[in-house]
């Protein structure tokens, strides 16, 4: 039987049944889940589940600096195809992940629509703070998370950053976004 991968959120076993191993974490009602992309292994001699991942390929995990492109935008979520993950200062590739944003956890200022912060194509830097069966979910609250790379809505051409101030140079349209510290 070939092994079966499981994906962070993916539920595994109650805690009555096993506890809580390496990868995974559990909720308040004792429901146990994958924190890692991995094959379950399920061990019957300490009675606990863990994820066997593969260590050549980064995961995603609570507190990963992660990288990716929104894909869509509907209030009061972004979401966002996660490619990279920085980890010891550098860009590294890791395992594929769809990640959300909520409105609140946005901005430490208060955001009325997404679409005034982001478009979709552009490319963002968060935090991930919470892994649950619901999803991961990621923050762009501190000055370093937000948009680093952004497109025109007009023409796609890559934007650039004049003081506070997102121009295309080709058309001329101007435009703002919830930036990262690091915009490119
Ligand atoms: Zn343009």
């Amino acid at each position: 039987m070939a092994e079966e991968i499981v994906v962070p959120g993916d539920f595994l076993s109650v805690e009555e049944e096993f506890g809580a191993g390496k990868n995974t974490f559990e909720d308040s009602e004792g429901n146990i889940f994958a924190s890692v992309v991995g094959t379950k292994d399920f061990n019957n001699i300490n009675r606990e589940v863990s994820i066997k991942s593969n260590n050549t390929i980064n995961q995603i995990e609570l507190g990963s600096i992660v990288i990716g492109k929104i894909v869509r935008i509907k209030d009061p979520v972004v979401t966002i195809e996660i490619s990279r993950i920085e980890k010891d200062g550098k860009e590294q590739i890791c395992s594929f992940g769809i990640v959300q944003l909520m409105i609140a956890n946005v901005s430490m200022d208060h955001i009325r629509f997404l679409r005034d912060e982001f478009r979709v194509g552009d490319i963002i830097k968060a935090k991930v703070i919470k892994i649950n069966k619901f999803g991961i979910d990621v923050t762009t609250k501190y000055p370093e998370f937000g948009v680093i790379k952004a497109f025109c809505f007009q023409c796609r051409n890559a934007l650039e950053l004049y003081g506070k101030t997102l121009k295309c140079s080709k058309c001329g349209s101007v435009e703002q976004r919830k930036l990262s510290s690091e915009f490119r």
